[in-house]
């Protein structure tokens, strides 16, 4: 009888972030249990609202929007992108070298076809957001890990970097603020990245999706905006500021000089072509979101619910003993680092799903970010504050007597 099974070109794409640990919290869901989620970047089952004045853009172009658009999108999203990439001194971007995307996630996948041959290798963070390895992976590329360093406040280590360059390195991806661990890159990490891509001739890819969910008065650094004279391709949307993950609505930009890529480009255009296009009335919101920065920054700030729920779980982890964290300056993310000789932990897939069993609670284990040693898993700190408590509690008491087999 005839099988079929899944392509081969699947077989060395690791996308851990399914797996046993997703697979029990389906059973349990399916029984009716109920589960805390830590482990999701999806604001809107947590309570976020999207601001009204967004939405109310996009249902009244719902009959205007039903066709398909250029397949680079909108001319009035992309107009707003590239006014969007000027007011970070994102150089030379024009609404030709802007495409939309169903999230950025369709164009990360896109930017790796588009240039990767079999053998082909790419600096990837580690940890990482894992979409970033499965899909240099996929497009017959080589993900080389850099080390993000947590004793420097997870910046990356720059003689990591330097160490893994070769020949066959193409582009280095910098994930700043980062996911997973809420990192946000110093300006001189930043030029130090630039002056290895310049040296090498490397093509940067900036995935800058949490750029507008940056605390304490910081500010967040395009990298593009120190790399004028090389090729940066940034990643942008609207899922995480704007917390309509759902509506797909993402973008990339091609910025800096792109007179040596001019073949890569046709290749973006071909992918972009093939796709049609993005979701269309999801771009038609594009313009309102961006001339409206001001709901998401009532979030970050004292009060806001982004920056008292990030407090609450960093003061929470650091009562824990056993546990310790690096203190997350942007997005909705922070990652744990756990004493693993004193709770005898080997697994730490293994260790999610143990307390998923005993206390419903669910979080991502450091594996599933690319993280080498078993000491590390992610929070997600969107569920309010009453529900991380739950959480924390149960944590606490959880590691009070957790010792792995
Ligand atoms: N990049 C990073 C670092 C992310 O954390 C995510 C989502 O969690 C994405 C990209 C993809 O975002 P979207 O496809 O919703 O635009």
């Amino acid at each position: 009888m005839r099988t079929f099974d899944k392509s081969s070109k699947l077989d060395n794409v690791c996308y851990d972030i399914r797996g046993p640990v997703m697979d029990e919290a389906d059973r349990m869901i399916a029984a009716g249990e109920h589960i805390v989620k830590l482990n999701i970047g999806n604001p809107a089952p947590f309570g976020f609202r999207a601001p009204d004045a967004v939405i109310d853009t996009m249902s009244n172009n719902l009959t205007s929007t039903e066709g398909y658009s250029d397949s680079k999108g909108l001319f009035s999203a992309r107009e707003a992108i590239v006014e969007y990439c000027k007011s970070k001194n994102i150089p030379n971007v024009t609404v030709d070298d802007v495409y939309t995307g169903n999230g950025a996630s369709e164009l990360i996948t896109m930017s790796m076809q588009g240039l990767l041959n079999n053998g082909d290798e790419v600096l990837v963070p580690a940890p990482d957001y894992p979409l970033w390895t499965a899909s240099v992976t996929l497009a017959g590329g080589t993900a080389v890990h850099y080390i993000c360093d947590e004793q420097s406040e997870w910046n990356p280590d720059i003689e990591d970097i330097k160490s893994k360059i070769t020949d066959k390195t193409k582009g280095i991806v910098v994930i700043n603020p980062n996911n997973p661990t809420g990192a946000l890159y110093p300006r001189e990490i930043l030029e130090q990245i630039v002056e290895l891509a310049r040296e090498h001739e490397l093509i940067l890819f900036a995935d800058e999706i949490y750029d507008r969910l940056v605390m304490d008065g910081n500010e967040h650094i395009a990298l593009a905006s120190l790399a004028p004279d090389l090729l940066t391709v940034s990643f942008n949307g609207l899922s995480k500021s704007h917390l309509i993950a759902g509506y797909r609505c993402g973008w990339m930009c091609l910025a800096g000089d792109k007179s040596k890529a001019k073949g890569y480009v046709e290749g973006i255009k071909l992918l972009s072509s093939m796709r049609l296009c993005s979701n269309v009335p999801a771009q038609s919101l594009i313009p309102a979101a961006l001339a409206n920065l001001e709901d998401t920054k009532k979030l970050l700030v004292p009060g806001g619910r982004v920056y008292e729920q990030r407090n609450f779980v960093v003061d929470a982890i650091a009562d824990i003993p056993g546990l310790s964290v690096v203190k997350p300056k942007a997005a909705f993310y922070c990652f744990p680092k756990i004493d693993i000789k004193k709770f005898n932990i080997t697994d730490d897939e293994q260790f999610a799903l143990d307390f998923l069993k005993e206390k419903h609670i669910l979080f991502t284990h450091g594996k599933g970010f690319h993280w080498d040693e078993p000491d590390h898993f992610r929070i997600v700190y969107l569920p309010c504050v009453d529900d991380l408590k739950i959480a924390m509690d149960a944590m606490k008491d959880f590691m009070a007597t957790y010792k792995q087999a």
